[in-house]
């Protein structure tokens, strides 16, 4: 269990973070942690520019979405970060990124083929169709996707993760973006794929729980 002052520091760590990466755009993507109470959650605010937040900045709120400290607007996504913890009651943390690939990737109905370990640890991953952003069922659908995996691609949209911890969520979505790429990569080779023989696809499988 973090502190809220925990939850507020990994919060804006990994904002920073996949600011820099090019996951979040300026205003787009929302990140929410888990502190002490764990019936409330701290999220990133609404409509603020994502390369500078501070701690003062981010918001804790109820599953209803209503403030109960901070003075910023919670992040119009807080829907779909409560279904998730609902979705996963282990999770502590979760990563809504607009990455660009991942998204291209979704839209374009693709899927991961064992091309590399990542691919066979995010083989479950789910494709939720566009829903509008902020509402009820955008959120209803990505938790039904996130009870599969911890991670799922939003099409015209972006992507939504969720960890143990919040390095688990940030990992997740940040391989989800590179993995994509690959893919995309080979795509664009367009040579035969040399992929992972089945049974050490299967033997690999067993270790994605890993984060
Ligand atoms: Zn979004």
């Amino acid at each position: 269990m973090r502190t809220d002052q925990e939850a507020k520091q990994q919060i804006i760590q990994i904002t920073n973070e996949l600011f820099e990466m090019g996951l979040l755009t300026p205003t787009g993507g929302n990140i929410s942690a888990r502190g002490a109470d764990p019936e409330l959650y701290w999220i990133t605010p609404s409509q603020m520019y994502k390369g500078g937040l501070s701690a003062d900045d981010l918001v804790c709120i109820r599953p209803d979405g209503t403030v109960c400290e901070g003075v910023t607007k919670p992040s119009v996504e807080y829907q779909m970060h409560w279904a998730s913890y609902q979705a996963r009651p282990e999770a502590t943390a979760a990563v809504h990124t607009h990455a660009p690939v991942a998204t291209a990737f979704g839209i374009t109905n693709q899927t991961f083929p064992p091309i590399n370990t990542d691919a066979i640890f995010l083989a479950d991953t789910r494709i939720v169709p566009w829903f509008m952003p902020g509402s009820k069922e955008l959120a209803d659908a990505v938790g039904e996707a996130l009870k599969v995996s911890r991670g799922a691609i939003l099409q015209c949209h972006g992507l939504m993760t969720v960890g143990k911890t919040m390095r688990d969520a940030a990992t997740r979505a940040m391989m989800l973006e590179e993995t994509a790429k690959i893919v995309l990569y080979c795509k664009q080779f367009g040579g035969e794929l040399a992929l992972i023989p089945p049974e050490w696809v299967e033997r690999l499988a067993q270790f994605a729980s890993f984060m």
